[in-house]
């Protein structure tokens, strides 16, 4: 048994900047998480957290919550951001998110920002579970009240992955099903493939342990 082992839990907790890697000394990389509710999700959002943080820790990432707070808007932007509206594609400019994005009153140096919003429409009257396109440099996922516990998992999956391709898989055992976050069984716990972690680990937003 080494001295450091003897000490008292308390102790070694109090002495050691490096406690967390002792809990789990696989995590090599770390994402700072910010979350802004501006609607009450439907969904079990401690449940959901806790199968993300689950999730990125079986890929050595630390699902570094920061965080969690509602956000007080003004009335005007409640109305217009409640649901907000749009195509959800890669790196674009959509007005509403990037409003979102500045009244949270976070830097990209802060991390990842999950919005969870009333709902998420698209143009063509369609509605989405989540949306991780965001303007590069400031990444941020945006995530329906009425989605199921995994999107938040799956839209910052697409931000961590960036350009890897496949995006989507057929696989419901897979985190990145294709099929909709909301087909994926409640009880599962959906994963990533070897690929997939190798992928995320090379994005420029993790931070070091
Ligand atoms: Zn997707």
């Amino acid at each position: 048994m080494s001295s450091v082992s003897q000490l008292p839990a308390h102790i070694a907790e109090s002495t050691s900047p490096s406690f967390n890697r002792q809990v789990n000394p696989k995590y090599t990389k770390r994402i700072p998480i910010h979350i802004r509710s501006i609607a009450q999700p439907t969904f079990d959002l401690r449940k959901s957290l806790a199968y993300t943080q689950g999730l990125y820790a079986s890929i050595d990432v630390h699902f570094d919550i920061q965080s969690n707070q509602g956000m007080a808007l003004k009335k005007n932007d409640l109305i217009k951001l409640s649901t907000i509206n749009g195509a959800c594609t890669y790196n674009q400019s959509n007005a509403e998110h990037t409003l979102l994005y500045k009244l949270a009153g976070l830097t990209k140096k802060d991390g990842l920002v999950v919005f969870i919003v009333k709902g998420i429409q698209k143009p063509n009257g369609g509605i989405l579970n989540g949306c991780a396109g965001f303007l590069p440099g400031s990444p941020s996922v945006i995530v329906s009240s009425t989605a199921s516990i995994f999107t938040i998992a799956h839209e910052i999956g697409h931000v961590l992955l960036g350009a890897y391709a496949p995006s989507h898989t057929k696989s419901k055992r897979n985190i990145m099903f294709g099929g909709g976050t909301n087909n994926i069984p409640a009880n599962s716990f959906p994963s990533f493939d070897q690929n997939q972690k190798n992928a995320i680990h090379l994005s420029p937003y993790l931070k070091p342990f």
